[in-house]
């Protein structure tokens, strides 16, 4: 394969080789990763919920706080090129999941739409159909365990 300086970052640099600046810009804003986890103490399996950290802006999807996310929520892991790999729960169409396989971004997202809403608008993220952690009690957790599909 050829390359030049003009081609997207995205498509000519594995994880690792991107700028801090362009890591950011990869995320495609989903939420996802926001979901609130179960995890079943005896076998270790992950379960997914329809309840997002309070920190999530349940509209914008965004973090309220993302500088600072891990002074108020310090179990919100940071991802790192080293980390992609293991991280599991992740969604399949996560942008980081997605270049580490060596695919192409998703139609949507905003590095080829151009446009951030798109993620929403093609019913990607979690905008409409999640609760606040803020808003569920911790014994009812288990009622909104949902079955994964990405
Ligand atoms: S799941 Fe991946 S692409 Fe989606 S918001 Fe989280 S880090 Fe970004
Ligand atoms: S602290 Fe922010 S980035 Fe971390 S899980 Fe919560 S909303 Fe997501």
């Amino acid at each position: 394969m050829t390359t030049s300086l003009n081609d997207p970052f995205w498509q000519v640099k594995n994880l690792d080789e991107m700028t801090e600046a362009e890591w950011e810009l990869l995320c495609d804003g989903c939420g996802k990763c926001c979901l609130v986890k179960l995890e079943d103490e005896d076998t270790g399996e992950i379960y997914h919920t329809n309840v997002v950290c309070k920190l999530l802006d349940l509209e914008a999807c965004e973090c309220n706080n993302y500088q600072h996310r891990q002074y108020f929520v310090d179990d919100c892991l940071k991802l790192i090129p080293s980390n992609i790999g293991e991280l599991t729960w992740l969604p399949n169409s996560c942008a980081y999941r997605v270049i580490a396989r060596g695919e192409e971004l998703p139609p949507w997202h905003h590095l080829v739409t151009g446009c951030r809403e798109d993620v929403h608008n093609w019913g990607m993220s979690v905008r409409g159909w999640v609760s606040s952690e803020s808003d569920v009690s911790d014994r009812h957790m288990q009622d909104r365990i949902i079955q994964w599909v990405d």
